[in-house]
């Protein structure tokens, strides 16, 4: 049989490195047969009379020749992880036996799996929707606590109740406006416009919290992006190091050494920061230094977070205005450090220097929505922390600090549903834009059969999140991203 006709699919789904045990799976009609083909039990008993769900003992053999002492895990579909047939091997974990056996099956008539094919197999066998799919993937690249708990929450199917609950609305008013027209001499739309905007402008607001979680959701999938800023040897790398807890940015007295951008991550209190260190910003005329000066004022635009350093036993100058300036409108901290020595400038010396540096004094009460990721609306002072990077003094104060800013203290993820994924995120907002179209056209007194497009242009968009309405490229994609053997 030609490899693409063979609809049993077979990977090693533990990672390629010498362990313990590793697992190869198959799934597939043909599972069950293929796996009797290099299976020998201990009885001589065929896995295919086995019920579901039990696990045997014994050989994998090639011919003759035995390769590895194995348990065999059986499950019938549908009650599996795929939906079908599906048999795991559980081996020795050495890379060459999990090699051997994943060869022996392929030449026995499995078909090398593609990634992700496994979850693809679910999703299209109708046993997770997109999202929990999706979730899968991100419980596996889970970095942190947070992370984790989102993407079990998910798995488990929060998204996917919320998204059919809003659907089901949508489609309720789409078959009442439907019907109506058919049949108007029974089904009155009076007063009905006045219904649908509100239950619309309900969904919107639903929606709108939804697309507002996604900012928190990427921070806690993939961490706060963060960019310590300073002049150069006020204790940037020492600090770095400090938190990572070893020594890997370069300390040393001479100006200007950090020179390029160092990416560490650190996880603190069950978050996760990804530390940009750049090269201290200051009027530099040595062209490799301003490159890195440069990429720092880059860097900094784009973070979630800014940790402005300030070295306490020397007064801050033109530099050190110029940096508070940019922590205007952004999530900030600014730390005082070395405080162990002679104190040249204090937290008030800071406040002072901050509030004048704001480059729109005092307007401050209404900005604008500049920068919608971080609920920073008013200038308030950043939280300034005494530290000392040296006897690591203030390192406590400035993990708690991190925690409350990003997540007010305790994150609950029994209610809340944090969006982690683009593609979810920008078909919630086409969703928003198609809502918004109808309310537009209720108030402008537009026929009905007007904005039950835009009704379904919503639910279309709501259903490409559960996969419901989603093109087969799209899903190739989706699951391509996916790990080997998954
Ligand atoms: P960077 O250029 O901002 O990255 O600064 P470094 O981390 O390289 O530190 C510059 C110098 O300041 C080094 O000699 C550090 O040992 C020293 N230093 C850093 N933090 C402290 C501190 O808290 N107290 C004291 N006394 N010295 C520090």
């Amino acid at each position: 049989m030609n490899m693409n006709e063979r609809t049993t699919i077979a990977a090693i789904s533990t990672a390629m490195s010498n362990s313990g045990i590793g697992i190869v799976r198959m799934s597939g009609d043909q599972a069950f047969q293929i796996a009797d083909i290099v299976y020998r039990g201990r009885h001589g008993k065929k896995l295919m009379e086995q019920k579901s769900h039990t696990i045997h003992y014994g050989y994998i053999v090639d011919g003759e020749e035995t390769i590895d002492e194995v348990l065999v895990m059986l499950m019938r579909g549908p009650h599996s992880y795929t939906g079908e047939d599906t048999v795991e091997i559980n081996c020795h974990g050495g890379v060459f036996v999990v090699k051997r056996i994943l060869e022996l099956l392929i030449r026995s008539g499995a078909r090398p799996a593609e990634p992700g094919e496994f979850t693809k197999k679910a999703f299209l066998n109708g046993r997770l929707d997109l999202s929990q799919a999706e979730a899968v993937g991100d419980l596996i690249a889970s970095q942190n606590e947070y992370a984790l708990q989102s993407s079990v929450n998910q798995l488990k199917g929060n998204i996917r109740d919320k998204i059919s609950d809003l659907r089901n609305k949508i489609i309720y008013h789409t078959a009442f406006i439907e019907s109506a027209l058919d049949d108007p001499e029974h089904i009155s739309v009076d007063g009905y416009g006045e219904e649908l905007e509100s239950s619309a402008t309900e969904m919107m607001e639903e929606i709108k919290k939804l697309i507002d979680s996604a900012d928190d959701g990427r921070i806690l999938k993939e961490g706060i992006n963060t960019v310590i800023l300073g002049k150069p040897n006020v204790g940037k790398s020492s600090l770095l190091n400090v938190l990572l807890g070893e020594d890997r940015a370069i300390v040393t007295d001479i100006a200007g050494t950090t020179r390029d951008v160092l990416e560490e991550h650190i996880t603190l209190q069950g978050i996760s920061l990804n530390i940009m260190d750049t090269a201290g910003i200051r009027d530099t005329s040595d062209i490799v230094e301003k490159i890195g000066v440069d990429r720092a004022r880059d860097f900094a635009r784009d973070a979630d977070l800014l940790i402005h350093v300030i070295d306490a036993s020397s007064p801050l100058d033109d530099n050190d205005f110029e940096i508070f300036q940019m922590l205007h409108g952004k999530q900030s901290v600014i730390l005082l450090n070395k405080t162990d020595l002679k104190m040249k400038v204090l937290k008030k010396d800071v406040e002072e220097a901050y509030f004048a540096s704001n480059p729109a004094k005092c307007e401050s009460d209404n900005t604008t929505e500049q920068n919608v990721s971080h609920k920073v609306n008013q200038d308030k002072i950043p939280e300034i922390i005494e530290i000392s990077a040296k006897n690591r003094d203030g390192i406590d104060r400035l993990e708690t600090v991190l925690k409350d800013m990003f997540f007010e203290g305790n994150l609950s993820f029994n209610n809340e549903i944090y969006i982690t994924n683009v593609r979810q995120k920008t078909a919630l907002k086409e969703a928003y834009d198609s809502l918004r179209k109808v309310v537009e056209s209720i108030r402008n007194g537009m026929p009905e059969d007007f904005y039950s497009i835009d009704l379904m242009d919503a639910y279309e968009a709501l259903g490409s999140i559960t996969g419901e309405t989603i093109g087969e490229d799209l899903v190739n994609e989706i699951f391509s991203k996916f790990c080997m053997g998954k």
